[in-house]
């Protein structure tokens, strides 16, 4: 399946709940803040009906990969390696989402949206311990430091972002804004993800 290319706001409609998939234009202009926009997209987006327990599944899992950008095949490997892993699957998978390198730039304030990150990482301007990682789904370690090359840093871009920007970056990571440099100091734990989701209702979605 291929990425989804319409309007990403009809995929807030459809999930009846603010993604912020625009970024930080979603707090200023949205049409779900307005009483329209709250029913779904299309013809029946009007009618109100009791979700079936298999419809929360799916309507969970569709958010978690709306919310990551991801394409069904992307997510499923994401859950079959948290399957894998020791632990919680459904705390696995969040973990492996959220460390996802275009997730980590958007999260220290260095794209406006998870859009933006991923095509900043896919142009090269990020840096993982000196090195150019252009590749979004790269998964962060621990101690790994993120910065930008310098002729990117004096860009006007980079210099907006940071002057109109104040990102709430979350405990597991650090910022310095002087130096344009971000460190993994550990992993997220399940209060750090970058959006509410569920993880139980989309273990119980894969697991019928
Ligand atoms: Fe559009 Fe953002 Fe509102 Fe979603 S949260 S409907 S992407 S403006």
């Amino acid at each position: 399946m291929s990425r989804y290319l319409g309007s990403v706001c009809k995929l807030c409609r459809r999930e009846r709940e603010k993604l912020f998939l625009k970024g930080e234009r979603c707090s200023s202009n949205c049409t779900l803040d307005k009483k329209r926009g709250k029913n779904g997209p299309g013809q029946h987006g009007t009618i109100k009906s009791k979700m079936s327990d298999y419809a929360k599944h799916l309507r969970e899992k569709q958010k978690a990969r709306r919310v990551y950008g991801l394409t069904e095949e992307q997510f499923v490997h994401y859950y079959e390696v948290a399957e894998k892993m020791k632990g919680s699957t459904g705390d696995n998978l969040l973990k492996l989402l959220e460390m996802r390198l275009d997730n980590v730039v958007f999260r220290l304030g260095l794209a406006a949206s998870k859009k933006m990150a991923r095509q900043i990482v896919n142009h090269g301007n990020i840096l993982v311990n000196d090195k150019k990682i252009d590749v979004p789904r790269y998964q962060v370690k621990i101690g790994d430091v993120i910065t930008v090359p310098e002729k990117y840093k004096a860009s006007t871009v980079i210099k907006n972002l940071l002057e109109k920007t104040a990102p709430n970056v979350p405990a597991w990571l650090s910022f310095d804004k002087n130096k344009v440099s971000g460190i993994v100091a550990s992993e997220p734990l399940a209060g750090d993800i970058s959006h509410p989701i569920n993880s139980q209702l989309i273990v119980e979605y894969y697991s019928k």
